[in-house]
């Protein structure tokens, strides 16, 4: 075993990851990258199937990206955000907040009849990843209604009298307490339920496993030929219902949009989100959008019956003409080189923290690398790359092959629904497509997969039994191809056939 992989071995404990299993095998140790390529310590190459966990946007190494960190590293690399401004974060600032309100203007000036009731983004707080974007959302949506005065009448013994939220099932919002509380995926959750404030959960669209979708199994994404009668809406209307007749509407409602990420790769047909959306904001709640994996231009520049013909939309919620009161962004801000994430919220909820120093209305909160100048000097490069006339075309292309791709894989028996939303695609395995019955998860399929992909050549990471690819903005068609194809190889090898 190399050196490297030993003391890796020796040393490191490595997240979500069985180490007993870990253990028993070299692991993969990567030294270099470039573009969509990663290379290894034996000078393997590997294409980076899921965007090194969803966070790269433009490949590795990328030349403009690494220019801007290289002339921020000759004037500073960091100094605190508490008590001291920077350079690149108050540019940051600014052009995030111009980028969530330009988008959502433009959005509804091509979709006017979709117009729902809509905040205007003008603050941002920075924070460190997509779990601590979340607690922050969390945190000052929670102070601001105990401070408007609207909290709970309600006498529960667990939650006397506090503000409460409602987020979607299966819901993964980070690995921080605050972030795991709003979470419902029980495998990850349950063990530390003691630890936690309750939250209610609320039935998310999963259109392939939907109890109230009459329709068989078909070659094609469950959304396109469900039959239902939009019970998951209904259920929204519901929650929110119960909700109100407790004498205490939500504070706010917590959601991935568009699709669920750490959930299995979900989508949610077009339109759900926005009347989501606008039933929570009849209800007085306010939105929390949790964009860490959806954000900078994932979710396309096709797949909603809201796009706009000129231009694509950089955040998923604009796709649906909503534009929430905290929008949370980490995993790609950065273009998936350093640790950075950006809570956007409104004047209102700001003034609401505003006050005499003595009446300690301050938003006491904040971390040691918040508004770090390399992270936004990265950010600031990326979003430029982002809002290029070629990056916008070759990401639509770039789509298009991925769908193009993933048709072939509907002749494999045990692939039993394809479900792309822009640049993210999930597939998921069953027994048979045709009974749709899934593997046991102990039975570890994904991860078989997955480790037969690594062998071909293609990096990803399963959950449960639905594969991500998730390919870096930059990658080129072959190498697409060959992602799909690896898939589909691999999958031929576990199962075979
Ligand atoms: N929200 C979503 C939707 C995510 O996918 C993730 C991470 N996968 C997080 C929050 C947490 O982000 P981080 O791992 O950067 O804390």
């Amino acid at each position: 075993m190399h050196r490297l992989a030993q003391l890796d071995h020796e040393f490191i404990w490595h997240p979500f990851t069985q180490m007993r299993d870990w253990l028993r095998q070299e692991p993969i140790v990567i030294v270099t990258g470039k573009g969509a390529v990663l290379r290894d310590i034996h000078g393997r190459e590997y294409l980076d199937g899921n965007s090194s966990i969803w966070t790269n946007l433009h490949g590795h190494n990328h030349p403009k990206i690494n220019g801007a960190i290289q002339r921020q590293l000759r004037k500073i690399a960091h100094s605190s955000a508490l008590g001291l401004a920077n350079e690149p974060a108050s540019a940051l600032g600014q052009k995030l907040i111009r980028m969530a309100n330009a988008e959502l203007r433009m959005a509804n000036k091509y979709n006017s009849k979709f117009e729902i009731r809509n905040s205007k983004l003008e603050k941002v707080f920075f924070s460190d990843d997509g779990s601590t974007a979340l607690e922050v959302a969390l945190k000052l949506a929670y102070e601001f209604t105990r401070r408007i005065g609207r909290q709970s009448t309600r006498r529960a013994s667990t939650q006397a009298g506090h503000p409460e939220f409602l987020s979607l099932d299966g819901a993964y919002h980070g690995d921080t307490v605050g972030a795991v509380a709003l979470g419902h995926i029980d495998l990850f959750h349950r063990s530390y339920s003691g630890l936690l404030f309750r939250t209610d959960k609320v039935m998310a669209p999963y259109c392939y496993r939907c109890p109230f979708n009459r329709a068989k199994p078909e070659r094609a994404d469950a959304r396109n030929y469900r039959k239902c009668n939009w019970e998951c809406v209904g259920k929204v209307e519901q929650q929110f219902s119960i909700q109100k007749k407790k004498g205490n509407p939500y504070t706010a409602f917590v959601f991935e949009p568009l699709i669920q990420g750490a959930a299995g790769m979900i989508p949610q047909p077009d339109g759900w989100l926005r009347l989501a959306a606008s039933i929570a904001r009849n209800h007085g709640t306010l939105l929390i959008a949790d964009e860490v994996m959806t954000g900078f231009g994932r979710t396309g520049t096709s797949n909603s019956e809201l796009r706009t013909p000129d231009s694509e939309l950089l955040f998923a919620c604009h796709h649906e003409g909503v534009q929430p009161d905290f929008l949370c962004l980490a995993k790609g801000l950065t273009g998936g080189y350093l640790p950075m994430a950006a809570t956007l919220t409104t004047q209102k909820i700001f003034d609401a923290f505003l006050g005499k120093y003595e009446e300690f209305k301050t938003f006491f909160h904040g971390h040691s690398y918040t508004a770090n100048q390399l992270g936004a000097a990265a950010a600031l490069a990326s979003l430029d790359i982002l809002q290029s006339a070629s990056s916008h075309a070759s990401r639509h292309q770039l789509e298009k092959n991925l769908h193009n791709e993933l048709q072939s894989l509907w002749s494999l028996p045990n692939v039993g629904d394809i479900r792309q939303v822009g640049l993210i695609a999930g597939i998921e395995m069953v027994k048979d497509w045709k009974t749709r019955e899934p593997f046991e998860l102990r039975k570890h399929a994904g991860i078989r997969v997955c480790e037969a992909m690594a062998k071909g050549g293609v990096l990803t990471r399963p959950i449960g039994n639905v594969i991500v690819l998730m390919p870096p903005y930059c990658a080129t068609y072959a190498q697409v191809k060959r992602m799909v194809a690896v898939l589909a190889a691999s999958i031929k090898t576990v199962f075979g056939r």
